[in-house]
């Protein structure tokens, strides 16, 4: 503005407004954070970091597919999804946020591949459904709230968690049978899943969790991922 208005220019260059980083996104904020700060309800719009998904002061998911304040979810019945926000912000620490992102995104695929194929998980979406906007007259479920997206949270971050590790992605990617056995073991010791899969689904498994390991290690150690990625 003080480069528009000369009268307020005083030569020197405006003050820089620091930034905005990359992984921040606008969107609204925590409504329980707005009152307890301004004492209003109305909502309000902020710049927030993309990986913020849980406000931890109230228990609400704020982050991915709330498109108004009230589709902020209450998390109180379902401290998991709390807990898997610490666990994130531990694992970016731990891995860095290169190895993390990298992780993330690889895993996408898998993790959507395990819900398409029934993956259940466990009473965290029920709870979550029931806290979901009930539209009108018709009683009807707001498809658009956040629940599920929520309530895999936890399931994100242990992929992310187990993929996030040099030593499971070596295991999966080593030439002992043996070895890749009972790192897929430890796969499925973090993922149970309620009802085992069969055929195609079985393969499609192994051969997306073998993928996605030499993917990451691929892009995270490009020398180590040279060998891998001419074996796919
Ligand atoms: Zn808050």
């Amino acid at each position: 503005m003080a480069l528009t208005i000369p009268d307020l220019y005083t030569g020197g260059l405006p003050p820089a407004r620091p930034p905005i980083p990359d992984d921040h996104v606008q969107r609204w904020a925590c409504r329980r954070c707005v009152v307890a700060r301004t004492g209003w309800t109305l909502p309000v719009r902020v710049w927030a970091c993309v990986h913020d998904e849980v406000c931890p002061r109230h228990n609400l998911w704020i982050g991915r597919e709330v498109f108004t304040p009230e589709q902020q979810l209450d998390l109180t019945r379902t401290p998991d999804v709390i807990r898997a926000q610490r666990r994130y912000w531990r694992l970016r620490r731990r891995y860095g946020p290169t190895a993390t992102d990298t992780c993330q995104e690889a895993t996408s695929k898998l993790w959507s591949g395990l819900a398409h194929r029934h993956y259940r998980l466990n009473r965290r979406v029920e709870l979550l459904h029931d806290l979901a906007r009930v539209k009108g007259p018709e009683v009807a479920p707001d498809r658009t709230a956040p629940w599920r997206i929520a309530a895999g949270y936890p399931e994100r971050v242990t992929l992310i968690g187990l993929f996030a590790s040099a030593h499971w992605r070596r295991a999966v990617l080593n030439d002992d049978l043996l070895v890749v056995a009972q790192a897929l073991a430890e796969f499925h010791r973090r993922f149970p899943l309620q009802t085992p899969l069969r055929g195609t689904s079985r393969t499609w498994l192994s051969t997306t969790i073998e993928a996605t390991a030499r993917q990451i290690e691929g892009l995270l150690n490009p020398s180590r991922g040279a060998t891998a990625s001419t074996a796919r």
